[in-house]
């Protein structure tokens, strides 16, 4: 061939779109799934001056397209994407071999198109292959579009389609003639033209085209390419499929005759008709070609170099960091899913609202724990500020924070969750919690308590699951109630010494049904016999502070979230069962659903444990509830003074008369 009539194959030019959508695709659809993906890709007749032939991929490459509605500078191709799941695999890909696969499917659909087998040509056959590195954002790709090899081929002339058609009658019965055959609607990249009557022109389909072959006269047909590459110093490398399509046959039909002086129109102008009303057809060719010693080199391709190294394009930079933050922690979490734990149910981790009751060691570090997780939604309510005393323990605190009086915990605590992770939804109430014991001292005292109370019921109706950390036992008790008031998951903490409890709470007995639920459990306060009193009033020192072994908040905060996350997973949530036994705890995917955990540091010992909801209980009994129910305002305000009246309303005090000693946690974490 002419050394001056370049080959040339496609260039791909994908935009982010493409790759987010594909990460996108990767993830939640796809995942370790990689059989090739159909897509479709585009290119353009257009004016743009370039030594390359692009081909478009985009956003819209994996949605389904309907393929007629292709507009006429458009071409849209089917295709198939393969993404691999590891660098390695795509490393080891053999191109050659690959190649050489897409060029006999190219070979095959050739002769299945001829032998009437399918109805139209697919003659762009092409793989696109790729990895993508999540993690990194860096995406290994490689088109692989060869095309079939026609060895000794001449090409007799070359002309500019001007020069060609230089009457200026003919080029205007060409744009008419090909404007009515657009409006067709049978665009595909290879068609045909013939000229009748001396200067007009009749446009067909590439099978149409064949039946003008085979009568043997070919001196006014043209057979047209909508070529990709744009510049008239060659053509695009897929022309040579329509040569083997043309030799492969006048082979069958015997008709080699025509092989000698072949014509065709390679269309590489816009068709934007200019200002004349005429497509300015400046960079458009004509060329004729002799194929009669032409062969199809069916072992081999043209347009592709296997040793040509994929290039591997780098979005860091183009996408924003929050961005690329919240898809690399959902990838950790999707990773867990695929790999692991199939059932993980992202989005439910996701919608989860968390209510933190207390933002010291255990709401920092629990909170922590959560978004590993996936958990985005965490509100924090701690009234307490944050004190020197606190970094060191309290991992969302520095000792910035502790300045100037410090900041409140509970906005702070929302502010750096935030910080660690932009896409956390957090925010910090400074809410008193009213505690029995803690007196009211005067008329608006009482005021203000009630306007914290509505609050925090708000806060809980607008949270699934509620963390009771607070630094005494008594400020467990309101959220108790309110709980079970609104049928909310409630786990609670608790930190002696050297040692832990978790409590998962039963559910309400309102809403409780021994047919599904079982026995019903306890709460934190089920265990105890007396009221829930001023245990601040009259601790020493080291009562009131934290004082704790440093590891106990992180053991226990750990179990307390792998123990939410694995009640999510349970069907019936807060109200799924428990046992005595180990053996028959419910389980999850993720193991057993204890329902109180209780451990301790200098034994290195952690026992699940069950308890029964006690009748009596002073913060989860129906007689509790129902008061609270009743009369809100003057049920708190009366037990808040005196503690001892929960006795009466629980008629704990008759049974008291039998009983002495108590079993009661001690609360010292701060
Ligand atoms: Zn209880």
């Amino acid at each position: 061939m002419d050394k001056k009539f370049e080959i040339i194959p496609f260039s791909p030019m994908a935009d982010i779109g493409f790759w987010s959508t594909l990460a996108k695709k990767k993830l939640e659809e796809w995942k370790l799934n990689s059989d090739p993906q159909d897509i479709f890709v585009k290119f353009k007749i257009s004016n743009f001056t370039s030594k390359k032939a692009f081909l478009n991929l985009d956003v819209y490459s994996f949605q389904q397209w309907e393929l007629q509605l292709q507009g006429p500078v458009e071409i849209v191709i089917q295709t198939q994407l393969k993404n691999y799941n590891t660098i390695e695999e795509f490393k080891q890909i053999n191109y050659h071999d690959l190649f050489k696969d897409l060029t006999q499917k190219q070979i095959s659909a050739i002769d299945n198109f001829l032998s009437g087998k399918d109805e139209n040509l697919n003659a762009f056959i092409m793989k696109l292959v790729t990895f993508a590195d999540l993690k990194k954002h860096n995406y290994s790709y490689k088109l692989c579009s060869p095309s079939i090899k026609v060895d000794d081929f001449n090409l007799l002339e070359k002309s500019s389609f001007k020069t060609a058609f230089n009457d200026e009658q003919k080029q205007k019965a060409f744009d008419e003639s090909l404007k009515q055959f657009l409006k067709s609607g049978k665009i595909s990249p290879f068609f045909y033209c013939k000229e009748v009557d001396g200067g007009k022109f009749v446009f067909g389909t590439l099978r149409e085209y064949l039946s003008e072959l085979e009568t043997g006269k070919t001196n006014d047909l043209y057979g047209v390419f909508f070529d990709p590459y744009n510049q008239n110093t060659g053509t695009h490398a897929y022309f040579t499929n329509l040569l083997a399509l043309v030799l492969k046959l006048a082979e069958q039909k015997g008709i080699k005759n025509i092989l000698s002086n072949l014509k065709f129109i390679l269309l590489k102008d816009s068709l934007i008709y200019n200002f004349a009303n005429k497509y300015d057809m400046k960079n458009s060719l004509v060329v004729s070609v002799d194929l009669t010693n032409a062969k199809i080199d069916a072992e081999s391709y043209t347009g592709c170099d296997p040793n040509q190294i994929p290039p591997s394009i780098d979005l860091k930079s183009s996408l924003d960091e929050a961005t690329l933050a919240t898809d690399a922690v959902d990838l950790n979490i999707k990773l867990m899913k695929w790999r692991v734990l199939p059932t993980l149910d992202l989005e439910l981790l996701k919608s989860t609202k968390v209510l933190m009751l207390g933002a010291g060691t255990l709401g920092c570090q629990l909170s922590r724990n959560l978004i590993g997780w996936g958990i985005k939604h965490i509100t924090f309510v701690d009234y307490g500020k944050i004190s020197y005393s606190n970094p060191v323990r309290q991992s969302l605190y520095e000792f910035e924070d502790t300045i100037n009086g410090g900041k409140p915990k509970a906005e702070t605590a929302a502010e750096k969750l935030k910080k660690i992770f932009p896409d956390i939804v957090s925010k910090g109430y400074q809410i008193k919690i009213p505690m029995p014991g803690h007196y009211l001292a005067s008329v608006e005292h009482a005021i203000e308590t009630l306007k914290d109370v509505d609050l925090l019921e708000e806060l809980v109706k607008e949270h699934d699951v509620l963390y009771l950390m607070t630094d005494s036992r008594e400020s467990r008790w309101l959220p108790t109630i309110l709980a079970n008031k609104y049928n909310k998951i409630c786990i609670t903490v608790g930190l002696g010494f050297d040692s832990f409890v978790i409590v998962r709470h039963g559910l309400s007995p309102k809403v409780h049904n021994p047919e599904i639920n079982g026995e019903r459990l306890s709460c934190y306060f089920c265990n105890d016999v007396i009221s829930p009193g001023n245990t601040m009033k009259d601790r020493t020192l080291d009562q009131q502070c934290t004082v704790t072994r440093p590891g106990l908040s992180f053991v226990s905060s750990a179990y307390a979230s792998e123990l939410l996350i694995s009640l999510l997973h349970h069907p019936l949530k807060n109200g799924a069962p428990a046992a005595d036994e180990i053996e028959k705890l419910p389980q999850t995917d993720l193991g057993i659903l204890p329902q109180h955990i209780r451990g301790t540091m200098g034994e290195f010992e952690t026992r699940v444990m069950y308890g029964r909801a006690f009748e009596h209980c002073v913060a989860c009994s129906e007689f509790v509830l129902d008061e609270y129910l009743k009369d809100r305002d003057n049920f708190l305000q009366r037990v808040i003074n005196d503690p001892d009246y929960l006795q009466q309303v629980t008629k704990l005090s008759e049974l008291l008369r039998d009983l002495d000693g108590t079993d009661a946690f001690i609360e010292v974490d701060d």
